[in-house]
């Protein structure tokens, strides 16, 4: 890339329009939490999101509503999730004109594949794990909600699929993807931008909502722990840690996250041993002295005692 081509791209965030917003209502779903998005009128060009710059090469562009990280390499770019349906073409507008040749999936919820489409119309190569792509290959029961999603059509679907790691090179960087199990999702994925030591970890990590465990796709605290703790050990104390929403995070922050998990983990298989429900938990003072305070803590409990249920056997669970 020209150095006046990666300067406009660094800096898109603080102008230019590119793209015109066709934009439904934004689909809700349980796992992220995310909040709808008004539905903008037709025609009007969509303006670059904020974004805040990594590395010289590497942004992370924000209020997708989630994040979006984007590596400018070779002659486009990669990005890591697409954002939603209604807020793609702003992700497009602000890559300042370069085009996404490559989109990597951490998950299948639509805020972080609602871009799928647009993308992948424009020829960008979708890369997933294989159960991300089989979601959103198939219609889909959101129970929280009392609906079925859409499969996506084709053109959005990942076509370039992997089981527990695949690795990637493009431009100077080296790109490795590593399967997280059962941590938000069944299909969650880390993506780690090994030159510039910046970690994509999508939903597995969240210093600012409520950790989510969709635990109708599998998803479970135990599962979470596990992979922040493989996160931990694939960090150090210069790597750049973006999750999927809030504020880029080091390693110790992520760490402490990870404790936090693991203090939930013990109290809560302790308490489901002896057949304590959600509201159990909660009125038994099980989100006491975590330091850190819950929007909604019996909506974070529901879920980890549905996943403890459905992984019973994972934690020797020998329940009354
Ligand atoms: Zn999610």
């Amino acid at each position: 890339m020209k150095t006046t081509d990666r300067r406009s791209f660094l800096q898109a965030s603080l102008g230019g329009l590119a793209g015109l917003a066709s934009v439904p209502l934004a689909a809700t779903l349980e796992g992220c939490q995310q909040l709808p998005v008004r539905q903008a009128a037709r025609s009007v060009p969509a303006r670059p999101l904020p974004s805040e710059a990594l590395t010289d090469r590497i942004r992370v562009i924000s209020g997708a509503p989630g994040n979006v990280v984007a590596l400018s390499a070779g002659d486009g770019v990669v990005l890591v999730d697409s954002g939603s349906q209604a807020l793609a073409p702003a992700v497009r507008a602000s890559l300042a004109g370069l085009r996404a040749h490559t989109l990597i999936n951490t998950h299948y919820h639509p805020d972080q594949t609602g871009g799928n489409a647009l993308f992948g119309a424009a020829g960008a190569s979708i890369h997933a794990h294989e159960i991300t792509r089989e979601w959103l290959a198939t219609d889909y029961y959101v129970p929280a909600e009392d609906r079925w999603v859409k499969a996506l059509p084709a053109v959005a679907r990942p076509t370039v699929t992997f089981s527990e790691r695949t690795a990637l090179t493009v431009g100077a960087e080296h790109i490795d993807c590593g399967y997280l199990l059962e941590a938000h999702t069944r299909g969650d994925i880390y993506v780690f931008f090994r030159d510039s030591n910046v970690l994509a970890v999508g939903c597995v990590a969240s210093p600012e909502r409520d950790p989510s465990l969709d635990w109708y796709a599998g998803g479970w605290i135990g599962g979470r722990v596990d992979a922040m703790s493989e996160l931990v050990r694939l960090a150090n104390d210069a790597t750049r840690i973006v999750p999927a929403y809030g504020p880029v995070v080091t390693r110790v922050q992520l760490q402490a996250e990870r404790d936090m998990m693991q203090k939930l983990y013990d109290r809560t298989t302790a308490m489901t041993d002896h057949g304590r429900s959600a509201q159990d938990m909660l009125d038994e003072g099980v989100m006491e002295g975590l330091g850190r305070t819950f929007h909604d803590p019996y909506r974070f409990l529901y879920d980890v005692s549905k996943g403890l249920w459905a992984h019973y056997t994972n934690f020797g669970g020998n329940i009354v």
